[in-house]
């Protein structure tokens, strides 16, 4: 990924170089929303802790997108979403049915917010459905999942976008133009932290996550290695871990510390954990550092650099992120954040696994 393609792709992404210009937030502002019936209808599939929690008390703020029907497989759920979300029956799909969704012209979008080894499948029927896509974070378990997702996108003439809701978070776009633009220099140093204790549910279950903190948490720090300094990472090298056992097939890593070689020479060091409480982004530079704690958070995000403490907007990341989304679909441009980006990431951690498997160095592919 260049700077060019983490920045520009955003529908409100300031032009590279202008300190004065206008955030992405104040950009969405400006603009007028569509009435209510003109919005593109999105459809959530899987109503966890994200979609409920996040996604769709979001989607009530968003100007170009609304929520307009739901897939899960949990039938007590329905009530409560169909009354809070004015949901009628003829959009409320089950996991068996939810192909029938193509027949449904309300619905534009499907978001997969399913557990990481249902993104590709749902993803694929999405698309032949021909619907557009967000998925969430990881894309899928493997880049062979990947291609599929993107070639179902493509060949049905639908959109595919990920779910990386800190490009449109002030603070994080922040040291990206930092980074990108070389404020302080050029960067030689990035360190990222994401960790959270006692995790439970499908994440403990590696058929279901894929693999452990790394999948759920350690993604966060290689996205922002990636927009931080808007180079890619040649090779990766784990430097430690704790979870993972060679002879026992379901297990997984509780902590893992890996090293990024990004193809200008700086490295990025990186831990994910699922044993403890880190949350942090650090890059330094030849002439000064930027640092955000917590820095992938949904709000409260803190940020400082060399040179003073930051006042960014808070924003709301999914409301953003999803009008975002919408807006490419609108204006038939290409998505923002598509599944080629969410590809790199699933190729890097792909490389992270062997070489935690081995204790080598691991070039990506
Ligand atoms: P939850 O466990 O809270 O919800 C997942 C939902 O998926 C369930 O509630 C259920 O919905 C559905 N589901 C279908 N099959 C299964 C199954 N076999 N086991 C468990 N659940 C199943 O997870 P989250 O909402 O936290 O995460 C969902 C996805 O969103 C993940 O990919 C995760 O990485 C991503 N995520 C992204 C975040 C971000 O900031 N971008 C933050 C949090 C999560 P139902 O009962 O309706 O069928």
């Amino acid at each position: 990924m260049t700077s060019k393609e983490s920045h520009s792709g955003a529908q409100y992404a300031r032009p590279s170089g202008s300190e004065t210009q206008p955030g992405i937030e104040v950009l969405h502002h400006q603009l007028q929303p569509l009435e209510h019936d003109k919005k593109l209808g999105i459809a959530l599939a899987g109503l966890g802790n994200y979609a409920t929690q996040q996604l769709a008390p979001a989607l009530q703020q968003c100007k170009f997108c609304r929520l307009a029907g739901i897939v899960t497989g949990n039938t007590s759920k329905i009530p409560m979403w169909q009354a809070r979300y004015k949901i009628p029956d003829e959009n409320v799909y089950s996991y068996d049915n939810f192909d029938e969704i193509a027949s449904n012209s309300s619905i534009d979008i499907v978001y997969i917010v399913l557990p990481n080894a249902l993104h590709a499948e749902f993803a694929i029927r999405a698309a032949k459905a021909g619907k557009h896509v967000i998925c969430e974070k990881p894309m899928a378990l493997t880049t062979a999942e990947c291609d599929e997702m993107i070639a179902a996108s493509k060949a049905a003439n639908r959109l595919l976008g990920i779910g990386y809701r800190l490009h449109f978070e002030p603070y994080n776009m922040e040291v990206a133009r930092i980074g990108t633009e070389k404020i302080f220099g050029n960067p030689t140093y990035i360190h990222a932290q994401h960790g959270q204790a006692n995790m439970g549910g499908w994440r403990l279950d590696k058929k279901l996550s894929g693999g452990g903190a790394i999948q759920d948490l350690g993604i966060y720090c290689i996205q922002a290695a990636r927009y931080a300094c808007g180079e890619e990472p040649e090779s990766v090298q784990v430097l430690e871990q704790r979870g993972f056992d060679a002879s026992d097939p379901g297990s997984m890593e509780r902590y893992i510390a890996w090293e990024m070689q990004m193809e200008g020479g700086l490295t990025a060091r990186a831990e994910a954990s699922y044993e403890a409480d880190m949350n942090l982004l650090h890059l330094t530079a030849e002439h000064g550092w930027i640092e955000l704690s917590p820095a992938f958070s949904y709000s409260g995000i803190h940020g400082k650099t060399a040179t003073g403490f930051l006042q960014l907007a808070s924003v709301n990341q999914q409301l953003l992120q999803m009008d975002d989304f919408a807006l490419s679909v609108l204006h038939g441009s290409k998505a923002s954040l598509p599944g080629e980006l969410g590809k790199k990431d699933v190729a890097i951690i792909q490389a992270i696994y062997s070489s935690m498997q081995s204790g080598n160095r691991v070039a990506i592919e």
